[in-house]
Parts: C-alpha cells; structure tokens; sequence
C-alpha cells in the first residue's frame, strides 16, 4: 500500500523526521482556512499515489489565503496521470537552499534494506543513476546490526557540509521507521536544507507491506481512504485476493495459479474478465460465500465463473457456501460452477439438488469459461 505524501509525512512526524507543518483539506475552503491557520506563505499540494505532481501543476505556491483557495480549486479534481486529486495537503511553504535525496527500499536480492542518498534531489532519482551513478552513495544495512553513525556518515558525505549532520540524524530515524513500520520504501525526494540551514523531509513516500497491516492499526485508517472501489474495500477487511479488471465475466477461484488460468480461457473464450478474485486455498465455506457476495455486488458483471478445485478445500462445503451466498444476495446474472478435486461429486450434487434458476455445472474448466462467456452475451 502507497501512503499519500500526508500521510507519510504523519508517519515521519511519529518518527521526529522534521516536516512542515500542514494540514489535509478536501475542498477550496478547507485550504483557504487552512492557510489562514497555517500563516504566511504556503504550499498547496495534489495527494495522488503517483509521482511527478510538481511537473503536472499539483504543486502550488501561494501568497494568501485567498491565493490558496485559487489554487486548491485548480488542483482538486485535476487528473495526475490517470489519478484524480480528491484532497490536497496545504503545507507552511519552505525557503529552499539545496534538494537533495533520500531513501530506504528493501533489497530483495540482498535480503537487507539498501540505504540511498544523493546530493542531487527533487528531480527524478533514475535519471541521475543513470547519468552519474557515483552521484548516488548506495550501502546495504545488516537487520542484525541497524544502522550506525558511519552508515549515517558515508550516506550525507557527498551533501554540502552544513546539511550532513541534520540528513546523517533523519537517515537513522528513517531507517527505524522504515523497520518498525514494515515498508517497502521509505523515500524522501526532496530531502532539503532550507536557507537558514534546517534539513528537513519536503516529500514523504512512504510504502507498506500489506501482509504487515494486521500489525499496524493506525495504518488502517489510510487503507480505508485509498482504497475507493467498493468491492475492493470488501475484499481488503476479508482478506480476499482481488483486483478490478474491465470485463464483464466475474472470476471467483480458489488459487492465484487456478484464477490466472481461468483468467486466460475466459480470454480464449472471446469473453473478457470483470475481476481477479482468489479466495484463497484452504478457504471455508463463508470465505467462498464473501467472495460471491463480492462479485456478484459489481454492477458491469454480467456472468458469473466459479472454478473450485477441492485440494484443502472440499467440494461439498464449497457447493454450501455457494448456496449460503444466494440467500444473502440476490443472484441477477447466470452462475457458472466448476468443481473438480475432493468431493467434487457430493458438491454437484448439493448445487443440483438446491435447484437455483440460473446455477449452472459444468464438467470442465474449458466448457465453464464457454459457458460463462456465451452466458455474459445472452
Ligand atoms: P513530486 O513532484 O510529486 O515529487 O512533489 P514534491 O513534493 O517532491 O515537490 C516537487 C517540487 O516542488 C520540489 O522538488 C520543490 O522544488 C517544489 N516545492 C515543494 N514544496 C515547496 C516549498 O515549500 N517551497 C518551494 N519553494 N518549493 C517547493
Ligand atoms: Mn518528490
């Protein structure tokens, strides 16, 4: 999950990592008052999970509050890239001496976090890995001994003097943050040192492992405000694979393998998916009855494919489930159901015998996804 830039900053904040101070609006006169609070001259800035704001016209100055409210209703609604800015952070505007870059990202290879940062920021950190590479002072951190004053010292040896001991001091409290929040990025592009000679974090990028959420109440909150699908927001509290696609089959399975392949016959087919959604292989009956529920709550599904395999799972359980899901919602479009494995007989017979209008079984997973497709288009 991609925390927005305010939201990494609230993150930085618990961590002491200075940040300006600012506030989180969702309309003009929210950032007009915001900006009356704040004081002086402030930074209107686009909240959206992509980089590259400053360049798209998401990053404002203003003089005012009256200014700020111009530019909070230039911003809001803008498109970033495919990302629609529904909130914008309205910060106390910085005078900048020198940008600079820091971060933090899990080395997969390595198996340890790799600590970067260079005395060139602001602008895209590829770019100058690519052009100068030795611009980027990199060095791997061992979890079993964290981070010490000469990691801290190698990383701000190439800043300008009077910035090294303010990033060296942020880099030790970035590094726990990065550990005890359990990212996979922690970024801050610009690091700065202002004109009067403070370092402090002007943007927050800041990732966290999903898997980790369950160890991080407070980061529930954010998942809540970035995640807007509907069904997506069921998905994530029941703790189902699935992500949105733009057909109108509606894919449950059980297995990511199983659903990808369900995903490429429905293609074969010459139908097209609606949603990824894996209930995962050992899942209980209610587990099969969530992921029913929702898919058949998208309104673009016209068909649904249901393609069981009983490894862990058993067929007959998951034929209940099915059935228990019909009662709760109402079934609008044909249901196409596929159980192979254990107890896959018991759990034809189950569907069968409940006789629901528009259940419909099939033998195999390739008759399913025809049957489905045609179904979708009838
Ligand atoms: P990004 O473009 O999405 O990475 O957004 P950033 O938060 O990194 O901002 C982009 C650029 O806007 C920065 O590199 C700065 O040059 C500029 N900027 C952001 N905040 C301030 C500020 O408080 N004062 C000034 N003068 N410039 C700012
Ligand atoms: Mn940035």
């Amino acid at each position: 999950m991609d925390l927005l830039e305010y939201m990494g900053k609230q993150v930085f904040a618990s961590y002491d990592i200075p940040t300006s101070d600012g506030r989180v609006c969702l309309t003009p006169d929210e950032a007009e008052a915001a900006a009356g609070e704040i004081g002086g001259q402030v930074v209107v800035k686009a909240q959206v999970q992509v980089g590259g704001r400053g360049k798209a016209g998401g990053i404002q100055l203003a003089s005012s509050p009256a200014e700020a409210r111009t530019k909070a209703t230039e911003i809001l609604g803008m498109d970033i890239r495919g990302h629609v800015v529904e909130r914008v952070w309205v910060e106390r505007a910085t005078d900048i001496a020198k940008e600079y870059y820091a971060s933090i990202t899990l080395d997969r290879r390595e198996g340890r976090p790799l600590a970067m940062c260079s005395g060139e920021g602001g602008v895209d950190i590829e770019e100058v890995a690519a052009r100068d590479p030795k611009a980027i002072k990199r060095i791997h951190i061992d979890p079993l001994v964290g981070i010490k004053p000469f990691h801290a010292r190698y990383l701000v040896s190439g800043l300008d003097e009077e910035a090294r001991a303010g990033a060296g001091e942020i880099f030790v409290k970035l590094y726990e943050c990065f550990m005890d929040g359990d990212c996979s990025l922690v970024e801050i592009n610009p690091l700065v040192v202002t004109t009067d000679g403070r370092v402090h974090a002007l943007d927050a990028k800041v990732s966290v492992d999903d898997n980790a959420l369950f160890r991080h109440p407070d980061y529930l909150e954010y998942r809540d405000i970035l995640t807007t699908d509907p069904q997506e927001k069921i998905a994530k509290e029941k703790s189902i694979a699935y992500l949105k696609l733009d057909g109108e089959v509606g894919v449950m399975g059980n297995g990511a393998g199983l659903v990808m392949s369900t995903l490429d016959l429905v293609q074969l087919a010459g139908g097209k998916a609606a949603n990824f959604l894996d209930v995962g292989g050992g899942a209980s009956g209610e587990q099969i009855a969530a992921g029913l529920e929702i898919v058949l709550s998208d309104p673009k599904v016209r068909s649904v494919l249901v393609n069981i395999f009983g490894g862990i799972v058993r067929c007959d359980l998951v034929a209940q489930g099915i059935l228990d899901a019909l009662e709760r919602v109402e079934l609008k479009v044909p249901m196409v159901v596929r159980l192979d494995g254990t107890n896959a007989a018991e759990g034809r017979r189950i569907l069968e015998g409940a006789n629901v209008d528009g259940v419909w079984a099939a033998a195999t997973m390739w008759e399913a996804a025809e049957l489905a497709v045609k179904r979708a288009r009838a």
